[in-house]
């Protein structure tokens, strides 16, 4: 029997919309095409909007939509005119990631062949690499609690055993998966400060544990500030690196910058149980209504999301479909022809998205 799939779509605020509705149509076309998979799609209220017109940014009915869904789809979230009392933004995707446990922040960066990156890629040279951010923890443990008085302000870094143990084994399990599907070098680099801090050693320490059980990938480490350097000298050496909460915060948007901006930077944050798959990008409230948004990012994160489903539920159909859509993306991407403007095209967010239909579809 065709086994069916719950995704929990939050809209978002902004461009969100814009780029959910063609992203939900593609899923829609894939999954009627296939006899591995169904999905169906409930919407959950939520965001800047929704508070603005209800005064509940994240209402207990979508919370339980998104616990029992099998997977969460979320566009971007949060308007800068629309705040809570003590001037913080609402951001219901950083509730999902505390309520559900989603300690893996997971980055692709891809630059094929043809794409438009700020680096000077040497010939025949394509980078392919996932950068993993711990994201219960690290230097966000104290957000919105940090003390400050007149002359001091503290935060305060948490590293747990519990929470990096199951990131480096998830990091450890990502890389085989890679290697299985033919991508990367199976390495995977721990990228840390623990020439400095002992908060970093422990960190490190345990890394080394989880990579003792894995003799057949190759493990390795480097620091943060060199690893900002490698990134932009020599990104192509990367295959899998896990880092802090923090560190892995900036390098994410390093990464994007490599693809040459936020519109193809898709990702992930999963933890044990649930997953949320959305873009890199805020809601881009500066073209919001205008049709001009790049639905791709969106696209890529739905990718991911077909591609964990399969992986975790066995269903082959899905992680096929998966690799599909993502390289449909990056087939219009490096033909260049349907690009919107961010990428430096003149194509509508819709005209986008039917250029990805178009190349799963050919007729
Ligand atoms: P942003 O990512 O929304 O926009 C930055 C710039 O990139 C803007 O010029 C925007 O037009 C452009 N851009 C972003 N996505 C694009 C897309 N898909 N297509 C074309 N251009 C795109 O960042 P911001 O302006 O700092 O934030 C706007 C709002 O989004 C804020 O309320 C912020 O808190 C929120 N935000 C949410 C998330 C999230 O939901 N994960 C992430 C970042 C920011």
């Amino acid at each position: 029997m065709t086994k069916n799939f719950e995704i929990a779509v939050f809209q978002g605020d902004g461009i969100g919309p814009e780029i959910t509705g063609p992203t939900v149509d593609i899923l829609t076309r894939m999954a009627a095409a296939s006899s591995a998979y169904s999905l169906t799609f409930v919407d959950a209220p939520a965001g800047a909007q929704h508070y603005a017109e209800t005064g509940e940014s994240f209402p207990a009915a979508s919370m339980e939509v998104a616990k029992k869904s099998d997977a969460i789809l979320l566009s971007a979230m949060g308007l800068p005119n629309v705040r809570y009392a003590d001037g913080t933004e609402i951001s219901p995707q950083i509730d999902l990631r505390k309520a559900l446990t989603l300690f893996a922040g997971v980055r692709p960066v891809t630059v094929k062949a043809g794409q438009r990156t700020p680096l000077n890629m040497p010939e025949g040279k394509e980078i392919d690499f996932v950068l993993i951010r711990e994201s219960t923890e690290g230097l966000f443990y104290t957000q919105g609690k940090g003390e400050v008085t007149e002359n001091e302000a503290r935060e305060t870094l948490l590293i747990t055993r519990d929470i990096s143990e199951k990131l480096f084994k998830f990091t450890f399990e990502l890389a085989r998966a890679r290697k299985a599907s033919g991508r990367g070098s199976a390495r995977v680099t721990c990228v840390d400060k623990a020439n400095v801090f002992r908060a970093f050693a422990f960190f490190r320490d345990l890394f080394d544990a989880e990579a003792a059980k894995h003799p057949d990938l190759n493990a390795d480490h480097a620091y943060v500030d060199a690893t900002a350097l490698w990134m932009v000298q020599k990104p192509w050496e990367f295959d899998v690196m896990v880092t802090e909460n923090m560190f892995g915060d900036i390098l994410s948007d390093l990464g994007a910058g490599l693809m040459g901006g936020l519109g193809l930077a898709p990702s992930a944050d999963i933890g044990l149980d649930h997953a949320v798959f959305q873009p890199c990008h805020g809601s881009a409230p500066d073209i919001a209504g205008q049709g001009v948004a790049n639905p791709f990012a969106m696209i890529l994160s739905a990718a991911m999301m077909l591609d964990w489903l399969g992986i975790k539920h066995e269903n082959r159909g899905l992680v096929a479909d998966g690799k599909r859509l993502r390289e449909a993306v990056e087939d219009v991407v490096a033909q260049g022809r349907v690009l919107t403007r961010d990428l430096g095209g003149t194509a509508g967010t819709q005209d986008a998205a039917k250029a990805v239909l178009d190349t799963l579809f050919v007729s």
